[in-house]
């Protein structure tokens, strides 16, 4: 299905419940802009911006973020974490613990991303993502309309190449982050992401310093499940602290 038909059909079923769920790589601006788009063809339907802001983000990216802002004249809402769980993470393991180990890298995602966006997702119904089949692994299988999850993912580029999302890019003279024209391929936290190399894998340069194995996401799981294990007791006694300072 055409991606216009996809947002126009998910508007429909869902209206203000639905939400744009990006942290501005070239795919993310694609579905701001077509949704916004929409929105300004009458629809009246209320859809926020959201974009998880870690403490660690790149300075590219906040400049993104007010490009799109002031581009469409929204405010993009920015998901943080809790500051008291942050503070007790870094005082128990160090500002940098993701490059100590695996299960310290997955807390330091749990307590910056994971945490805080499962508190705001509590709110929205649907949300809209620029995940592409072509990107390959877990997102070969996508579906444009996945209702698996407690909220309705919606992928209206599913379909679409690298190519046409950098036809759109440049049609529509959309902005795009700064560090693309530096190398990068994959767009996350500062210090857990690089440039990759030509033939590597397009998220090589996300959390480049632990093995395939290790490294699919912050929220996923290693085959043996022995990371999981082991942050799950270090997030455990992290919130049970601050649960009771
Ligand atoms: S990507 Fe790195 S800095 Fe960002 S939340 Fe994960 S471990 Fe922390």
């Amino acid at each position: 299905m055409p991606a216009q038909d996809v947002i126009q059909s998910a508007i429909s079923e869902f209206g203000s419940s639905l939400a744009i769920l990006t942290s501005f790589q070239r795919e993310g601006v694609v579905i701001v802009d077509l949704v916004m788009r929409e929105l300004m063809n009458g629809n009246s339907a209320r859809i926020p911006i959201l974009t998880i802001d870690t403490g660690k983000l790149p300075a590219a990216t906040h400049r993104m973020i007010d490009a799109v802002e002031q581009r469409y004249g929204v405010a993009v809402e920015r998901i943080c974490p809790d500051e008291s769980e942050v503070a007790a993470m870094v005082g128990d393991h160090g500002e940098n613990l993701f490059y100590d180990s695996v299960p310290q890298r997955m807390l330091c995602c749990n307590v910056r991303k994971v945490r805080p966006l499962t508190r705001r997702m509590s709110s929205v119904g649907a949300y809209f993502a620029g995940l592409r089949r072509e990107q390959g692994g877990e997102r070969l299988g996508i579906e444009e309309i996945d209702r698996s999850g407690t909220q309705v993912k919606i992928s209206p580029l599913a379909d679409w190449s690298a190519a046409d999302v950098e036809r759109y890019t440049r049609d529509q003279n959309l902005p795009v982050h700064d560090l693309y024209s530096a190398g990068y391929t994959s767009i996350g936290c500062d210090p857990c992401t690089r440039a990759t190399a030509v033939g590597e894998g397009e998220r090589a340069g996300r959390w480049w310093w632990e093995s395939d194995a290790d490294k699919e996401c912050g929220i996923h799981f290693t085959p043996d499940g022995r990371a999981e294990r082991t942050v799950d007791v270090l997030l455990r006694d992290l919130l049970t602290r601050t649960a009771t300072a």
